[in-house]
């Protein structure tokens, strides 16, 4: 999953993309409302956390030029906890809000069951058979003994599970998997594959040639 953070307070801002990190996601960042709108519109991020006071351009601004094409799932931090502001973002199409100061905890929740949502995922684990994903702890199991694998391997499997059912090319995958900052040199997708089928089953994910890869539902 790729996130986008616009935030403009540099340390808040650089604690939230480590922190994002940390659980896996790629994470791109913008410092500005400018900055955010462009490349909020520009690419298909799978949840963005909006600040609402922002340099150059607000957080409401943002919001609404984001909706003017994508239905990306929206996280609103507000500065103030004014029910105004709570009811101007739920309006404006955000999905979900956190009033500052807020717990990191409580957001990477909230953050982890907007994705969910929006992917029409009810349930917070994945199960495919029986093999079970735990997104929260970044777990796998199959028949109920924990299966190990990296943070590559599992944001694979997970947004190809989040879409069973659906072909997934690859550009699909380097984009929602890998950030602005990364070498994709060093991340070709075909070698996570195929470490994902030696630890799970060849059968797990099916190659369409010329298109990608693919969960069945
Ligand atoms: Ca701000």
């Amino acid at each position: 999953m790729r996130i986008l953070v616009v935030e403009d307070e540099p340390r808040l801002l650089r604690n939230l993309a480590k922190a994002l990190r940390e659980e896996g996601y790629a994470v791109d960042t913008a410092g500005d409302g400018v900055e955010g709108a462009f490349k909020a519109v520009d690419y298909d991020y799978d949840a963005i956390v909006l600040d609402v006071m922002l340099p150059k351009m607000d957080g409401w601004e943002v919001l609404a030029r984001v909706r003017e094409t994508k239905k990306t799932p929206v996280l609103l931090l507000t500065a103030r906890d004014a029910t105004s502001d709570r009811v101007r973002g739920l309006d404006t199409g955000a999905d979900d809000y956190l009033v500052k100061p807020f717990d990191l905890p409580e957001l990477l929740a909230r953050v982890r069951a907007l994705i969910r949502r929006s992917k029409g995922q009810p349930k917070p684990e994945i199960a495919l058979g029986d093999i079970v994903i735990h997104p929260r702890t970044r777990a796998v199991t199959r028949a109920g003994a924990a299966v190990t694998l990296t943070a590559r391997e599992f944001a694979i499997l997970e947004y190809l599970a989040l879409h069973r059912g659906e072909v997934v090319s690859r550009t699909t995958l380097y984009e929602h998997l890998f950030d602005e900052n990364d070498d994709t040199l060093s991340n070709l997708v075909d070698v996570h594959i195929f470490s994902i089928r030696k630890k799970l089953g060849h059968d797990l994910i099916a190659t369409r040639r010329g298109q990608g890869y693919c969960i069945e539902a």
